[in-house]
């Protein structure tokens, strides 16, 4: 295993870097190191060096060469990721793949989409809408994020309620394992019973055993009607209980977004929607169909449960434009609450559904006890919220306060029957509480794992695994 950062790469290496992919795409100045040194959390660590590869057989090239040499290598799609796992946190080599960024197919026979991994979600999305198709999820930040890094984190989003998340939609992936074969795993067809399945051990693994260079995602028939209903509740409890109530009832909305009263307020200062500023919390749904009829009756249907469960109001969006206007104050939370002091935590837990009123009660309870403002938002209906502590780095005693908090929140959601991430990924931020959230043994088959794929630990190691060493 690498230990410690390498002050400074041999010239050799740097040479070989410029011979693989050109010295156009061999970044060594101080401002690229800076510019490829973080993502969207506060963890900061430059590369020594980024490369640029365009195909898989360069990435199968640098990866045999940094084996020869032990040099870390962080692969990095957009830098959107919330947990640190782009971060080179070993120097090293940074990994950017965002020149791989082509839809190579959209085939409609077969519904399925050929990617680069450097693909940005949303102009995906958009691709295969043009043909009638529909790639489901749905991440907050899907005009940033890359599909690669979708992969590596498994990402969710508000739509994966009714249509799950990135790993239902992969069929097939070439990957560059860390010793530099070249690998093909899965296919086009919709059935495969033959072995390990290979493929959806690369989703969620955090680039930790290997690079994703061509994807075939799944796709389905995009629904022909939507509606999205806005319902203001009393408190943050009753919006929850009315969540776990809708999906007893048999009804299942594409998605179920929670908001509470300060996210509310943070929204609105930033990026004005007309939400109500006085609601203890809100519920967003957005339903879909291809029947406009049944599409009404169920969207009445969600109306009646949230009134009876307390809403104080219910209001259903009368046309597109304000159907994309409050999906648009969702996805402003995260830059809305960033506004409010200089740093945020953004947490990302998730729990069974029914514990939902137990878990913002917790966290209510946390935040007062720390005397830190935690507003909470996230995807209610999949019981995965994103509690955000919002605090100053600068304060040391804050910041113990912040620590602790974020320990509380991980074990409450650990005795609920939860766990640590929904979606964000565990990268640097919450290695350390792996044991405590999977239990030794399955920690010590996972490293086992990571061993055989990468002998030398040089991708992305550091990451993920517990090492004794808190990162923030
Ligand atoms: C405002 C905001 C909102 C967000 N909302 C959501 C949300 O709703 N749902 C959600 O799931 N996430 C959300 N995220 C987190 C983030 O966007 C996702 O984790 C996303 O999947 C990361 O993609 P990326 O391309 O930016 O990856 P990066 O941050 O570049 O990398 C993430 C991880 O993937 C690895 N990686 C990247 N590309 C590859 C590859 N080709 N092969 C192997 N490993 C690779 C990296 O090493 C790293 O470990 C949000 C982030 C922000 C800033």
């Amino acid at each position: 295993m690498i230990e410690g950062k390498p002050k400074t790469l041999p010239p050799e290496v740097i040479a070989a870097l410029q011979a693989i992919t050109g010295t156009e795409r061999t970044l060594t100045s101080p401002e690229d190191m800076v510019a490829y040194s973080y993502d969207a959390t506060w963890i900061e660590s430059p590369p020594q060096v980024v490369v640029l590869p365009k195909n898989a057989t360069e990435i199968s090239e640098v990866l045999k060469l940094a084996n020869r040499y032990k040099i870390p290598v962080a692969p990095r799609g957009a830098g959107s990721g919330l947990s640190g796992g782009s971060v080179p946190q070993q120097g090293g080599i940074a990994l950017a793949l965002t020149l791989m960024n082509r839809i190579l197919e959209i085939d409609t026979e077969n519904s399925v989409a050929v990617v680069e991994p450097g693909v940005i979600t949303f102009a995906l999305q958009k691709a295969v809408e043009k043909v009638g198709l529909f790639y489901p999820p749905d991440p907050s930040s899907l005009k940033q994020s890359a599909i690669g890094g979708n992969i590596a984190e498994n990402a969710g989003g508000a739509r994966c309620l009714k249509y799950g998340v990135t790993s239902d939609y992969v069929r097939a992936l070439e990957v560059v394992l860390p010793t530099g074969e070249i690998i093909h795993t899965g296919g086009k067809m919709v059935k495969i019973a033959t072995g390990y399945n290979l493929r959806h051990l690369f989703v969620g693994a955090e680039g930790t055993l290997g690079i994703v260079t061509r994807i075939t995602l799944k796709l389905i028939p995009l629904p022909k009607y939507k509606r999205t209903a806005l319902a203001t509740f009393p408190t943050v409890e009753s919006a929850s209980v009315a969540v776990t109530q809708i999906m007893e009832s048999g009804l299942l909305p594409a998605s179920i977004e929670l908001m509470d009263n300060l996210t509310i307020r943070c929204v609105e200062e930033f990026k004005p929607a007309g939400l109500p500023l006085d609601a203890g919390a809100l519920l967003l749904f957005a339903l879909d169909s291809n029947y406009e009829q049944i599409l009404l009756s169920e969207t009445e249907a969600v109306a009646q449960i949230c009134r009876e469960c307390g809403a104080t109001s219910v209001r259903v969006a009368a046309d597109d434009s304000e159907n994309d206007k409050l999906w648009e104050a969702r996805r402003a939370i995260s830059p809305a609450l960033a506004r409010r002091r200089p740093n945020k935590l953004g947490e990302d837990i998730s729990v069974p559904r029914s514990a939902l009123p137990e878990l913002v009660r917790g966290i209510g309870e946390i935040s007062e006890r720390y005397k830190l403002p935690i507003p909470v938002f996230g995807h209610a209906g999949d019981g995965n919220l994103h509690p955000n502590m919002l605090c100053d780095r600068r304060d040391p005693q804050e910041m113990e306060r912040v620590h602790a908090a974020a320990t509380e929140i991980f074990r409450l959601a650990i005795r609920l029957g939860g766990t640590l991430s929904g979606e964000h990924g565990i990268g640097l931020l919450k290695k350390e509480f792996m044991l405590e959230a999977l239990g030794a043994e399955q920690v010590e088959l996972m490293r086992r794992l990571k061993s055989i794929f990468d002998p030398n630990g040089i991708l992305n190691s550091g990451k993920l695994f517990p090492t004794g060493e808190n990162s923030w």
